[in-house]
């Protein structure tokens, strides 16, 4: 079974020794259907994308009608009306200070074009503000840029040397609120802060590490009474997730800047966008053909991701999936609360539709046997659970049914019974 040779080569994935992907043929709702003829409860919406189930033949209608009319045009000096009525209805639903909005193609592209606008903006500042500040441990992509203001791990190790440096704040779980504040307030004071990025109320590469809307809105508000710009990363939490459309709709002080990915075309087509208020936008505006934004992609306002993501709107929009997200999230606190007295759970922790436990456990870390333990028994469960290190968690389709949420829990609770058993 070890294919020290595969021509594909996989993401995050040590090659010497890996086993073969599991091949999957075709996707139902919340199953994922394999060649050979098993199905799997994609509890973790394929890497938190996919909010509507898989298949949904809402979505393929939209993409293939856009595919037959228009699939691809260039998006400097031309315009289409797939990425004006998207522009239009995101506009309507995102935070009311978000006015612009900018296409790029996936979530560490959204943040890249967040820093360099942020830096951009603040270069015409005097004092200059050079300075980016972060949570700790957040994670905001792969790319250089995102990787800077991302938490230093094994995984960018390598790079390391090569990225600059971020001032980090502690994340303001609880009894680190002041810590954080304290902190917050040090770095403010030397005046060189041009933006503070971060993952609004959950962190969740970190381990869906959750924190509350009011010490962010009040470090929002001390950021604006800086004039540091402030950059919501929402690619996980947009689109429903944290119970409400946008994790930004529960803060008091909006962020400058918002980055949007996974959901947004409900997992069918690669697209993201970076929002910004007028203020943001009108610093670029000058009579100097050299103040403009210089940044672009081949596929910015690719057709067919628009399509997909106006029709992924209408279905989170409809009255059912709002009932269904909130109906989710209470089943999660019902379930979460029951769970916590499990021996092998030392943390459990819900938001909105996303729930997380931190499972007792010899080592943490992502790269835990733990971790691998986890998944090898989930998935021979007929679930796709694809755990943070010691972090079990799931953020599953809206469309997952009673029977396929029962069915999650407990598998999530039999993987909790493997760790007495191993103890
Ligand atoms: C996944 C993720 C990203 C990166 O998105 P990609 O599409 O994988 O590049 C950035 N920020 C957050 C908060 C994420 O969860």
């Amino acid at each position: 079974m070890v294919n020290l040779s595969s021509p594909i080569w996989q993401p995050y994935t040590q090659m010497k020794g890996a086993p073969r992907p599991i091949g999957i043929e075709r996707g139902e709702g919340a199953v994922l259907y394999t060649n050979d003829g098993r199905t799997l409860i994609d509890a973790i919406s394929s890497w938190w994308v996919n909010i509507h189930g898989h298949g949904h033949p809402y979505l393929a209608d939209a993409i293939s009608e856009q595919a037959r009319r228009l699939e691809h045009v260039i998006f400097a000096g031309f315009t289409h009306a797939p990425a004006e009525n998207l522009t239009r209805r995101l506009l309507e639903i995102l935070p009311e200070n978000q006015e612009h909005l900018f296409f790029s193609d996936n979530g560490s592209t959204a943040v890249e074009v967040a820093i360099k606008m942020a830096i951009q903006a603040q270069s015409r500042i005097q004092p200059a503000k050079t300075r980016l500040m972060a949570l700790e441990n957040g994670y905001h992509g792969d790319t250089f840029g995102a990787m800077s203001v991302s938490g230093r791990s094994v995984f960018t190790k390598p790079f390391n040397d090569y990225l600059f440096d971020v001032t980090k704040i502690p994340v303001p779980i609880k009894g680190h609120e002041q810590l954080a504040i304290e902190t917050l307030k040090k770095a403010l004071k030397a005046d060189d802060v041009a933006a503070f990025i971060f993952e609004p109320l959950i962190q969740g590469t970190a381990g869906m590490v959750i924190y509350d809307a009011d010490i962010l809105s009040q470090m929002i508000k001390m950021c604006r009474d800086h004039q540091v710009l402030t950059i919501a990363d929402e690619v996980m939490t947009g689109f429903g997730r944290t119970g409400t459309l946008f994790a930004s709709h529960q803060l008091s002080h909006l962020p400058d800047i918002i980055c949007l990915s996974k959901g947004l075309t409900g997992g069918s087509m690669p697209l993201a966008v970076t929002t910004v208020t007028a203020d943001v936008y009108q610093r670029f505006l000058s009579d100097d053909p050299a103040d403009a934004f210089f940044h672009g992609h081949s596929y910015c306002g690719n057709p067919l991701g628009c399509a997909a993501a106006l029709a992924s709107l209408d279905l989170l929009l409809d009255a059912k999936t709002i009932q269904q997200i909130d109906h989710i999230s209470r089943r999660h606190k019902v379930f979460a609360e029951r769970i916590s007295d499990h021996k092998s759970a030392k943390h459990v922790r819900s938001l909105g539709t996303i729930l997380a436990i931190e499972i007792e456990a010899p080592e943490s870390g992502y790269l835990s046997r733990v971790r691998h333990t986890i998944y090898q028994h989930a998935i021979s469960e007929g679930v796709l659970l694809r755990p943070l290190g010691n972090v079990l968690y799931t953020i599953p389709p809206y469309c997952i049914t009673d029977a396929q949420l029962d069915r999650i829990y407990d598998v999530m609770q039999s993987t909790l019974d493997l760790f007495i058993a191993e103890r």
